[in-house]
């Protein structure tokens, strides 16, 4: 049972909750939630005005159905208790029918906003006058009916009370007021008019006042208890919130380098491997493309490591600018290495595209004092190839790191691009 409600609440019931909560700032509910539940909040009746506001609206979208539908059956046992006036009182139900038509008549328009309003005090509030016609109208039958035997449907107000604390899903502060009414009603209306006589008010007064003392201590523990349960799921909710908030950042940083933002190692070789299968099997050609920026060690001793940084940022920009396809992907391969996975990309796509990347770079015209072309410049090595079955992944990497030492040896700031038949 519990793990069901766990799992709803888990599933189809955090739609519901972000429509609720979403609107909140969800670091202060945090903070406002974790304080209720630690005790040291105010949480007596009433939560801090926000959190209120959204108990309020969470309460009311979990009851306000069986507050409708406790409302119509409350008013079939009113119409009922008719057969009680025909039975007991034959020369007299008429009487008595009057009043329950004329009440019936009175509250129809409050019950239509009862099922049609949509905000919550409203609601309440005309709920609560629903239940001080229903209690007033029990006691003018009893001012129709002879003054002992009125004592008869004294219990009417019980019941009106009864149903408040018990059924109405109304929230506490609503119940004992409109009940507190209703019994301070009863005792001015039996002192100017019922003159039920000082045993009979005295004991009615004792009866009611101790019925609703104890529906006020009901009441509240009820409400507690759904208060509670309303900052756990609260928390539940909000704990989800940050662990899908963590989860993301995680997947982000394992898929993602810290600094240029490009993908890493883990997500080049996810990548580079899915695109091998599909091109072993549709038979298409892949181009790989290893950059290495030029003298780069002594650019970072010259200008500090934080200029270093800077610049790795800079290029990854620019080889990333490059990778337009869906099917490109540039990443980091760790240091001043970057690599491109250019799938269906033959040699002279491939080479084109190394030629542009390697002219925007060129154009940047960032300063190196300690290169021989006064400027920052890279090397590309890169290899292609319609890979069979047999061929992997690292093998192609190791074929273009040996085009890229090529392009090194033959003095920097070159190109060299291989095929297979050229290893
Ligand atoms: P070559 O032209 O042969 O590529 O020489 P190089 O100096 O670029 O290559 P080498 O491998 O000797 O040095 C790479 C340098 O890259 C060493 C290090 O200072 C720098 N480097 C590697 N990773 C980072 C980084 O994350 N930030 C910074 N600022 N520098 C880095
Ligand atoms: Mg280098
Ligand atoms: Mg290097």
């Amino acid at each position: 049972m519990f793990e069901r409600e766990i799992s709803k609440l888990l599933n189809k019931g955090f739609n519901w909750y972000d429509d609720l909560f979403g609107k909140y700032d969800v670091k202060i509910l945090k903070d406002v939630v974790n304080k209720e539940l630690s005790g040291k909040g105010k949480f007596i009746i009433c939560f801090p005005e926000k959190l209120e506001e959204l108990f309020q609206e969470y309460y009311f979208l979990k009851s306000i159905n069986r507050t409708r539908i406790m409302l119509i059956f409350g008013i079939f046992v009113y119409i009922f208790f008719g057969l009680a006036d025909y039975i007991l009182f034959p020369n007299m139900y008429k009487d008595l029918w009057g009043i329950r038509a004329l009440t019936i008549a009175a509250i129809t328009p409050a019950v239509f906003f009862i099922f049609t309003g949509r905000r919550y005090t409203a609601v309440y509030f005309v709920y609560s006058i629903i239940a001080v016609t229903a209690g007033l109208s029990i006691i003018g039958m009893m001012s129709v009916i002879m003054p002992h035997e009125s004592q008869i449907y004294y219990a009417g107000i019980f019941l009106v009370i009864f149903f408040l604390y018990t059924l109405s899903g109304i929230p506490f502060l609503y119940t004992s007021i409109s009940s507190t009414i209703i019994i301070a009603l009863y005792f001015i209306i039996d002192i100017f008019f019922l003159h039920s006589g000082y045993k009979y008010l005295v004991s009615n007064m004792f009866f009611l006042t101790s019925a609703n003392i104890m529906g006020l201590i009901g009441g509240y523990i009820l409400e507690y208890y759904v208060r509670k349960d309303f900052l756990l799921s609260l928390k539940i909710y909000l704990d989800k919130k940050d662990l899908e908030s963590l989860t993301k950042k995680l997947k982000h940083l394992s898929n993602y380098d810290e600094l240029t933002g490009l993908a890493n190692r883990r997500k080049l070789k996810e990548f580079f491997e899915r695109e091998l299968k599909r091109a072993v099997r549709e038979k298409f050609p892949i181009s790989v493309l290893m950059i290495d920026i030029d003298y780069f060690k002594s650019y970072n001793d010259y200008y500090g490591h934080i200029k270093g940084d800077s610049i790795l940022k800079e290029i990854g920009k620019v080889i990333s600018n490059h990778a337009r396809r869906p099917t490109d992907i540039a990443g980091r391969w760790g240091g001043e290495e970057f690599i491109m996975v250019l799938s269906n990309i033959n040699k002279k796509q491939a080479s084109a595209l190394a030629e542009d990347l390697h002219r925007d770079i060129l154009n940047r015209n960032i300063k190196h004092e300690f290169s021989p072309t006064g400027r920052l410049t890279v090397s590309i090595g890169g290899y292609t190839e319609i890979p069979d079955n047999t061929r992997t992944m690292d093998e192609f990497i190791n074929r273009a790191d040996k085009a890229l030492y090529k392009a090194k040896s033959a003095g920097r700031n070159s190109i060299v691009l291989l095929n297979g038949s050229e290893i």
